[in-house]
């Protein structure tokens, strides 16, 4: 039923988490992938379960911090633009609001916000005419924060809805460009995090109680894949009148 044969779509973050999750729904429903991420062998590892389904698959090693590698990435993508965007790299690197300096405030919003833009720009460049999707990944966080010391990715992460509705409104002739709002999903970063921050016993300072699970509604957290399945019906044609939405795959903590 959902098809991307034929498509193209680039995914950053791939090599972990959500982002390859999503590499690998894509790839089973056919789309040729161009995977985008810091991390080099993480990224083969995507890549080789990805090109199971048949499927080609690039990777491009590129820190989204930096525009320069950014607008590198797209001088090399010239002539075969992907048509589907997939903007899922992030870091929830928790600070305490009052010891943010400038060098990690920057840092973050680079990677968190910055990225998105030019990455978004570079995309509705070359697709303005022939069309295309976008899905951008913000959080529960920037809607209801309910972790302490994360007021930085509270803000780029808000800052990536207003972005993503204002393309929405600006090309929607042509280009569809929604926002994913993850709730808890226990990826590899989720799990480095609880990790370290039960090791230095750390979990309430930095706001998240143990009982974090009880606050959902459906009582645990979430699996990449269950994000996955909606970024790919985003991408596809059966979302072919959803454009310009915020939606929250979160099992209803932001109900609560
Ligand atoms: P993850 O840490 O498992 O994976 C993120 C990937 O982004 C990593 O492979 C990392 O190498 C890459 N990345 C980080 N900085 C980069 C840079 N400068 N350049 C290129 N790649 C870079 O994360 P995840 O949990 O899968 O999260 C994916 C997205 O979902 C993020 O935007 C995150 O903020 C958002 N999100 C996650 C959750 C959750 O509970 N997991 C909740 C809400 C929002």
């Amino acid at each position: 039923l959902v098809s991307l044969k034929g498509r193209r779509a680039l995914i950053t973050g791939a090599a972990s988490g959500i982002g390859r999750a999503t590499a690998l729904r894509f790839a089973e429903a056919g789309a040729d992938l161009e995977l985008v991420d810091l991390n080099e062998s993480g990224l083969e590892e995507t890549k080789a379960l990805a090109e199971e389904f048949g499927v080609s698959v690039n990777i491009h090693r590129v820190d989204l911090s930096r525009k320069i590698e950014i607008d590198a990435l797209w001088k090399e993508l010239e002539g075969i633009e992907p048509d589907i965007l997939v903007n899922n790299a992030g870091v929830y690197w928790f600070r305490d609001f009052t010891e943010v300096d400038e060098g990690f405030y920057e840092k973050v919003m680079e990677i968190n916000l910055h990225s998105v833009f030019w990455m978004c720009q570079h995309f509705v460049r070359a697709r303005k005419d022939k069309g295309g999707v976008i899905i951008n990944v913000s959080s529960i966080e920037a809607f209801l924060p309910f972790a302490k010391g994360l007021a930085h990715y509270d803000a780029a992460k808000l800052g990536v809805v207003a972005l993503t509705r204002a393309i929405a409104r600006d090309y929607g002739k042509k280009i569809r460009a929604n926002v994913i709002v993850p709730g808890g999903i226990e990826t590899e970063g989720v799990k480095r995090l609880k990790k370290e921050a039960i090791m230095k016993f750390d979990m309430e300072k930095i706001g998240i109680s143990f009982n974090f699970n009880a606050r959902l509604p459906m009582g645990r957290f979430g699996q990449p894949d269950e994000v996955a399945r909606v970024m790919l019906f985003l991408a596809s044609d059966l979302a072919s009148y959803i454009n310009g939405a915020v939606i929250p795959v979160d099992g209803g903590f932001l109900s609560t």
